[in-house]
This record gives C-alpha cells, structure tokens and sequence, in this order.
C-alpha cells in the first residue's frame, strides 16, 4: 500500500491563516450586494431593477443549467436505416473549446454572465470583456471571477477598441458578441479570418403594430409603454437602452388618435407626477453623447411630438410620444436607443408588414391583434429573431425558445440550453463492427469492380 503522505504542519498554519483571510475578506457571503452597488454606479440602477433583469436572471439561468445539464450533455443515438442498425451510431455534445465573450454596458452583468454560464456547461475555457462604458460592473467582475471561477480556465481582460482588436486577432473557437450592428460586422470579419464561428447578438429597429381594429387599445398602450421604459418590471431608472424595446409603432390611420390617448392615460398612469419630476425615478439615459442624440432626434423630427419630450436635468428626458412619423423621418434612420416612441399611421395591416419587409431585419417584432388572421400574416410574410404577440418583452425570460436576431439583427441564438448549444460541437461518431457478416455487405464497394453492380 502507497503511504499517504501527511500535511507538514507548518503548511497546515498557512492553510488556516488563508482560510481565515479569505472568510475576513467576506468572499464566503453572497456577492450580490457589491453588484448591486456597480449597477447603481454604472447606470444608476434601483436595487429592485438590478435584481429582477440581470442578478435574478444569472442565478436562474446557472440553476437551470445545472438542473438539464446532464440531459443536455448526454450522447445522442440517432434513428438510423436498417441496413446501418449494426452500426454504433452516436452524436457527443464536446467543448468547442477556448472561446471569448464580448458584451455590452446597457446590461453588463447578465449579458456577460449568462453566456458565460453556457461556455462553463459545454466545457468550454472562456475569456469575458466586458464593456468599458460599465467601469465598475467590469472591474468588480475582473475581481470576483478569479475567486470563484479556477483562473485558469475563465478569465476576464478589460479594455476598450484597442485592446478588443488585439483579443479579436487571437484565435478563439467561438465568439460570442453582444452589442450594436455596427461592431458586429468588426467581429465577424475578425472572426471570418480564423474560421471562427459567431454568435452576433445585435442591436435593430424592433416595430410594434397595434391592430386598433380587434385588440384592446388602452392595455397595448400600457404594455408597449411599459416595455419600452423599462428593463423588466419596474419604472425606474435608466431603462431606455435596452435591445428588446419596441422602437416604433405602426397603427391603422384611424386608430392613431385612440392609440395617442391611450398612451396618454398609461403614461399619467406610469408618472403622475410628470416624468422629470424627482418622485417618479424615471430613467435618464447612459451618457451626454445620447442625452444630445436623443435631442437632436427631437428637435429634427417631421412628426408631431404629442406627450412629453422636454429635456431635463441629469441626462433625463421626458419619454416623448412621436405622431405622423414617416419612414423617412429622422426618427428612423437608426435604432432609436432612448425613450423617443415614434407611431406611424398606416392604411392597413398589409402597409405596416410591407414597410417591416422593406427594413433591416428586426429582433423582435411586437404584434397587439386577437385577429387570426393578421397573426397568420405576421407569421408567413415577416421575418425577425423572434415574433411576440401582445406583450412586449416577455421573451427574455423564457428559457424554452432560442433568443437570437435574423439578419442585421444578428445571428445564433441562446438562452437555457441554446446556450449551452452554442457552445457545443456536435461530434458525430460511428463504430462500424469488423465482423463478417458486416465484411460480408460491405464485399461489393471494393474494387476490382467486376462483381455485378448493387441494386438499390
Ligand atoms: P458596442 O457595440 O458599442 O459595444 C459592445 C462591445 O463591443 C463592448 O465590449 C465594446 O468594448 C466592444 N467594442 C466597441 N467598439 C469596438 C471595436 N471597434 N472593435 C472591437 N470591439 C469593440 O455596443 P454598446 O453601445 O455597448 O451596446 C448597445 C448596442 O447593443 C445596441 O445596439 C443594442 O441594441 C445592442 N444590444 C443587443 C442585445 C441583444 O441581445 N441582441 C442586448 C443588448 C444590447
């Protein structure tokens, strides 16, 4: 028998005095405070909205992951023909291998974690950069992971164009970006000069259309509203920059004004007090350069601002309702990316599906009807990352359908095990026995091929 070689006991002091430090540190408690308080700093968010959108959906997503990890990562027997039924024919789930994660500053925890989550499952090592433009988020991730995470296999670099070019010229076996359209197109051509494959979670130009024929006006007004406020549940703070929001709306002409009153009665509703009043924490948005872009947006449209769109103090503006907007307006020329709603009148259903046909591709398309048919149209004329009828937003948290653009939109998708597929080669593996009743069926493929042909 080995002999067990036993601890010295000077290094079982040592061993004691790190346990000790590291309990005094606190890194044995929850986190989730300190991430807490780097959301309040980046982006100025109430604790509620920093746990209901990024804290809530990484703990649920990591348990998830752990709950179908084995049913995910299981082999797959495919149903094969007859004559192949002697074969062992089997589909593996492996790593890809050493992949890079980029993400975003509008939700730096959980789009950075969440396809981390993913990377772990598969087996994978990963490298996270977060975004410069949530300094203390990323800096508090660069701090924690390590203590947590093994170093050696999930490591985070922080750094902003520079030093993502100089990551992007390494050689990754998936990249897996979150961020606008434009960046995209770096990463895919960086990612098209290794062969490596992409996931691109972009941005786009997500349109509402409220059927003011069958669907009831006053709630499409306050869920649109509501999602285009919001990150997911409350009616605070720097919520306007958020991927999933509705970027415009298309109604039928002559429901326009229903749908303006409407919009007027959920926003008293939402802010009754006025939106740039102190009481209603309504959210300002990231920085001076979108406070001006947002203005200018205002300022050059040819629509009609009908409610709010005063410019206030600390980077606020009042959530600006936009009517007769054409698709020419200045309003549309990009993703609006703040709380500027533009609705723009249409003669019909067809109108509104053959304006979102002639556009970019969107992440969603966000449909208020209860007319089946106009659903169907929706469904077989339009295309978009995902299709949501009468709701707005709730798609991020259903783990059980891909979440992912089309298009400029992006493409690849995630969420529960999309993510884990993501980060996962499908191996195929066949076992062909060497027996010879197998030898026997195989006699005729080998040349010289004077044996009469096979017939099939
Ligand atoms: P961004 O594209 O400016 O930045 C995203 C990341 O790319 C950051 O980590 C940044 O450091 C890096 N980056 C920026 N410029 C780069 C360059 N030239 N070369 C290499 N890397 C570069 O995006 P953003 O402003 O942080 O985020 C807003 C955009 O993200 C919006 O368009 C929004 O719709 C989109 N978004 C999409 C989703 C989604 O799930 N589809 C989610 C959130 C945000």
């Amino acid at each position: 028998m080995a002999s067990l070689k036993y601890t010295p006991k000077q290094h079982i002091t040592e061993i004691h005095s790190r346990l000790s430090k590291t309990f005094r540190e606190g890194r044995t408690l929850p986190n989730s405070d300190a991430i807490m308080a780097s959301l309040k700093a980046d982006l100025g968010r109430h604790p509620f909205e920093a746990t209901l959108p990024e804290l809530g959906p990484m703990v649920s997503s990591a348990l998830h992951a752990v709950e179908n990890l084995d049913k995910w990562n299981s082999p797959e027997k495919p149903q094969v023909e007859a004559w192949r039924s002697g074969w062992d024919t089997t589909i593996f789930k492996a790593p890809k291998g050493t992949v890079l994660s980029i993400s975003p500053w509008n939700f730096p925890w959980v789009l950075t974690i969440l396809p981390l989550i993913g990377a772990i499952a598969a087996g994978c090592t990963c490298l996270i950069k977060p975004s410069e433009h949530a300094q203390a988020s990323a800096a508090l991730m660069e701090k924690l992971i390590p203590q947590y995470l093994d170093p050696d296999a999930y490591a985070v670099c922080l750094g902003a164009v520079e030093e993502t070019t100089h990551v992007l010229g390494l050689k990754w076996d998936h990249i897996f970006y979150t961020g606008s359209t434009s960046v995209g197109r770096i990463i895919a051509e960086a990612a098209a000069k290794q062969l490596t494959p992409v996931t691109l979670e972009l941005g786009g130009q997500s349109p509402v259309f409220v059927d003011g024929d069958s669907t009831n006006i006053e709630i499409a007004a306050k869920r649109i509203l509501w999602g285009k406020q919001q990150n997911a549940g409350q009616i605070t703070v720097l919520s306007w920059q958020v991927c999933v929001a509705p970027n415009h709306v298309f109604v039928q002409e002559q429901h326009q004004s229903a749908l303006v009153e409407a919009f007027r009665k959920a926003y008293d509703s939402f802010w009754p007090k006025g939106p740039l009043d102190s009481s209603s924490e309504m959210a300002c948005v990231l920085n001076a350069r979108h406070y001006k872009r947002n203005k200018s947006l205002l300022s050059r449209t040819k629509g009609k601002v009908v409610i709010g769109g005063q410019a206030g103090q600390d980077l606020r503006i009042e959530p600006a309702i936009v009517t007769g907007v054409k698709l020419d307006d200045p309003l549309m020329e990009e993703e609006i990316f703040g709380p500027i709603l533009p609705i723009i009148p249409v003669e019909n259903v067809d109108a509104a599906i053959s304006h979102i046909q002639s556009g970019s591709t969107p992440l969603v398309i966000y449909v208020f009807t209860e007319n089946e048919e106009t659903k169907n149209k929706f469904v077989q004329r339009t295309q978009s990352g995902q299709l949501i009828f009468n709701e707005t937003f709730a798609q991020v948290a259903v783990y059980e359908i891909p979440f992912g653009g089309q298009g400029q939109s992006g493409y690849g998708s995630y969420l529960g095990k999309y993510t884990f597929d993501t980060f996962t080669h499908q191996r195929g593996y066949i076992n062909v026995p060497a027996d010879a009743k197998t030898e026997g069926f195989m006699q005729g493929r080998y040349p010289p091929y004077s044996a009469p042909a096979l017939e099939f």
